[in-house]
């Protein structure tokens, strides 16, 4: 047993890492900021949830997916965009929940900067098409905004405004949803993978040539 155990490591070690992208997720607000707030939720909550869900869904195909915060803490703009920099991050997708001043309006609509690169415009569309395929609401469209996350990060990005929180019906029952945000994750994911160059479900890329063929896994029971 010992030296099966010796032979393992050696082969790990001799392994050449697996270069993994790495794909930073944004929940919006959190800590003193709670985000727009409405039929009895907080944006900061819902964002959070969907963009775990998010996370482990990447993190299940491969990719190295990681979050401005893992829970709910105040973190600034530009310490957001300048974590996804430090990182190397090859993706930046921020996930919030959208309101509005008086009747409140309805639908689903994704931000990418002013002066956006075609990367980060398709990649909008891309989270913009499976958010209205995952939840139905009304296509508000790829829109482009000066907000500061898109700005100060230095690889393709994108925000999405998953819905109107103070909607309460269909936009916030959604929200409040379980099942619905897993559904949000899903489309989040599903459109990272596709600005990745990757069919959603797929096993990913073949790995890079290795000088031995792996051996097969011991039989666990
Ligand atoms: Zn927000």
């Amino acid at each position: 047993m010992r030296a099966i155990g010796l032979s393992l490591l050696l082969l790990l070690l001799a392994a050449p890492a697996a270069r993994a992208q790495t794909v930073v997720i944004d929940p919006g607000h959190g800590g003193s900021d709670p985000g727009a707030v409405g039929c009895g939720l907080e944006e900061e909550d819902v964002v959070l949830d969907i963009a775990r869900r998010t996370r482990d869904l990447l993190r299940a195909d491969g990719v190295d997916a990681i979050l401005t915060r893992e829970d709910d803490r105040s973190v600034g703009l530009s310490a957001r965009a300048s974590f996804a920099n430090s990182r190397g991050a090859s993706r930046f997708v921020s996930i919030h929940a959208n309101a509005n001043a008086g009747t409140p309006a309805t639908g689903t609509e994704t931000f990418v900067y002013t002066s956006a690169s075609s990367t980060s415009r398709t990649m909008g569309q891309q989270v913009q098409d499976e958010m209205i395929a995952a939840w139905g609401l009304r296509n508000r469209g790829l829109k482009s905004a000066n907000f500061a996350v898109l700005r100060l990060t230095s690889m393709p990005a994108a925000l999405s405004e998953t819905g109107f929180i103070n909607r309460c019906d269909p936009d916030a029952a959604l929200l409040g949803s379980a099942s619905a945000r897993q559904e949000m994750a899903v489309a989040h994911y599903r459109a990272i993978l596709r600005s990745l160059g990757r069919t959603p479900g797929d096993p990913g890329p073949a790995p890079e040539p290795e000088p031995e063929p792996e051996p097969e896994p011991e039989p666990s029971g």
